[in-house]
C-alpha cells in the first residue's frame, strides 16, 4: 500500500501497524505481509542504529531466519561460526569446545556484526510489501483492538501522519509501552539495576570463534569477534557499582570508567584488550528491566523486548524477538497463510493463546537467563560455577545448548518457504 501525500489529512487503513523494526517488529511484518495483510511497519531511527547489543546470533535463529527468507543472504554475512565457549571469572579461564547442533541449519552460534541483520529483515519486510514509515516516530495511540487510531511523527521534519489499524503490535523493544497506554509505574530506582554498555575493538588478542563469557563481581559480560575482524565486548553494570566507578574516577567517561573495572576485575578482558584499539565511543543503555510484559488481557500486541526481556548472558535476545513474532503470527494467521484479519471481537482469545505459547516457549528461557546472571553476578556462586564446571566442562556446554539449540516447539511460523518478493 502506498501513503498519498495528503495523508497527514486522511488517515490511511492497514491491517496490521507495527511500532519498532528491531528483530520482532520487522520478523512480524514480513510474515503478515507475506500472508497478504497490509502492513505498516513505523521505525523512529534510521538504520544503522544506535544500540547496546553482543550481536552474537545463536544457532536456534537459523530456522527462525530460513522461514523468513533471509537465512540464505545473511549465511555469507554471518561472520565466524561460535565453535568454543569460555568463561573467565576473575584470573580463572575455562575453555570448552561446543557441539555442533543436529539438523540442516547453523551447527553454530555466528557473529554478524552490528546492523547486518537489521538492514536484512528491514529490505525483506520492504520486498515482501510492508510499508516502511522510517524515521517516523508513534506519538498518540488512541481506540482499540480491531479500531486503532495512530498519529505519527515525522522524525526529521514537523510533518504528520495518521494512520488506522485493526491489529497493533508493540515491538519498541521498551518498557514504557506505547504512547497513552497505561503501564504499572517502573519500579524506583534500586542498588541492583542493570545497565549495558558496549565497546567495539580492533586488534584484540581474541580468537575467533570463541564466545567468551565474563562473570563479574556486580555484573557479567561478554566478548566475541565478529564479521570484519570487530571484537564486541559488551556488559551488564549494577547501578550501585557503576556509582561506585564513577565517583573513584570522576575525570574519567563512563564507558573508559567501565572498560578500567573490566580489565581490573578480568585477566581474560585485560589479555584480550592488550594492544586493542576503540572503534568510537562507548554505547550505553538502562537500566535494563529483564522479566515478562506480555498481558493476556492486554488489547496490544507485545513481541519481543516489548513482550519480556531475558538478561543477555545467553546472547539469546535476537531468538527470543524472532521467535516471540513467529509465535503471534502463528496465532494472528491462524496457521495459514490468507486468513482473514482478526476483528475486535477475535483478538482477545487470539491474545491469550498467544500469551499461553509464549509462556510455555519463552518463559522458561528468560527464567533460566535470570538464574545464570545472578549467579555470575555474585563472586561466591561464580567461584562455585568455575569449580564444578571445571570438574564437569559438560555443564557449561549444557548452558549453552539452550542458546544454540534448535527453535523450541511451539506453532510454525506459518509461511515456510521463501518466496521471490
Ligand atoms: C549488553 C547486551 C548484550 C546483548 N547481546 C546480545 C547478543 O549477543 N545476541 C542477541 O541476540 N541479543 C543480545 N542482546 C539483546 C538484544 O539486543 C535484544 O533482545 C533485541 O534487540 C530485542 O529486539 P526487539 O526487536 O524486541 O527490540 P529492539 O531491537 O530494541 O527494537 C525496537 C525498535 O523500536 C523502535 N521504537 C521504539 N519506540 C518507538 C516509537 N515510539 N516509534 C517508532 N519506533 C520506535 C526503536 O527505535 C528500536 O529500533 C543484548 C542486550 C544487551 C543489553
Amino acid at each position: 500500500m502506498k501513503i498519498p501525500s495528503d495523508a497527514a489529512r486522511a488517515q490511511v487503513k492497514f491491517d496490521a501497524v507495527i511500532v519498532g523494526a528491531g528483530s520482532a517488529g520487522a520478523a512480524a511484518a514480513i510474515a503478515l505481509a507475506r500472508a497478504g495483510w497490509s502492513v505498516a511497519l513505523v521505525e523512529q531511527q534510521r538504520f544503522p542504529r544506535t544500540r547496546v547489543c553482543g550481536e552474537c546470533l545463536v544457532a536456534g535463529c537459523q530456522p527462525l531466519l530460513a522461514a523468513l527468507g533471509v537465512a540464505a543472504e545473511l549465511d555469507g554475512r554471518a561472520g565466524p561460526a561460535l565453535r568454543r565457549l569460555t568463561l573467565h571469572c576473575g584470573e580463572q579461564e575455562l575453555s570448552t569446545e561446543l557441539a555442533a547442533a543436529p539438523g540442516d541449519g547453523w551447527p553454530w552460534g555466528r557473529a554478524p556484526g552490528p546492523g547486518t541483520l537489521d538492514d536484512l529483515l528491514l529490505e525483506r519486510a520492504r520486498a515482501v510489501g510492508a510499508q516502511v514509515l522510517q524515521p517516523w516516530a508513534l506519538r498518540t495511540l488512541q481506540g482499540g483492538a480491531g479500531a486503532w487510531f495512530c498519529e505519527l511523527r515525522a522524525v526529521e521534519s514537523p510533518a504528520l501522519l495518521r494512520l488506522r489499524a485493526s491489529v497493533l503490535i508493540d515491538a519498541t523493544g521498551a518498557r514504557e509501552g506505547l504512547p497513552g497506554r497505561p503501564e504499572p509505574r517502573p519500579p524506583s530506582p534500586d542498588a541492583a539495576d542493570l545497565f549495558a554498555f558496549r565497546g567495539s575493538f580492533t586488534g584484540t588478542a581474541l580468537a575467533e570463534g570463541v564466545f567468551a563469557t565474563l562473570a563479574l563481581d556486580g555484573g557479567y559480560g561478554s566478548m566475541v569477534v565478529g564479521a570484519g575482524g570487530i571484537t564486541a565486548l559488551s556488559c551488564c553494570i549494577r547501578r550501585d557499582r557503576l556509582s561506585g566507578l564513577r565517583c573513584a574516577a570522576p575525570g574519567l567517561r563512563t564507558g573508559d570508567a567501565v572498560q578500567a573495572w573490566l580489565q581490573r576485575e578480568c585477566g581474560g578482558v585485560r589479555r584480550a584488550l592488550a594492544g586493542a584499539t576503540l572503534q568510537g565511543p562507548w554505547l550505553a543503555s538502562g537500566p535494563l528491566v529483564p522479566g515478562a510484559r506480555l498481558r493476556a488481557d492486554d488489547e496490544v500486541f507485545r513481541i519481543g523486548n516489548a513482550a519480556g526481556a531475558a538478561h543477555p548472558i545467553l546472547a539469546e535476545g535476537s531468538r527470543h524477538a524472532l521467535q516471540s513474532a513467529a509465535l503471534l503470527c502463528a496465532r494472528l494467521l491462524k496457521d495459514r497463510p490468507g486468513s482473514p484479519v482478526p476483528d475486535g471481537l477475535r483478538q482477545p482469545a487470539l491474545q491469550r493463546a498467544y500469551a499461553a505459547d509464549w509462556q510455555r516457549v519463552l518463559a522458561p528461557r528468560l527464567r533460566l537467563a535470570a538464574l545464570l546472571a545472578h549467579a555470575a553476578m555474585r563472586p561466591r556462586s561464580a567461584a562455585l560455577l568455575m569449580s564444578v564446571a571445571r570438574v564437569w566442562p559438560g555443564l557449561l556446554v549444557s548452558g549453552a545448548r539452550w542458546g544454540r539449540g534448535r527453535a523450541a516447539p511451539g506453532p510454525a511460523l506459518p509461511v515456510q518457504q521463501p518466496q521471490s518478493s
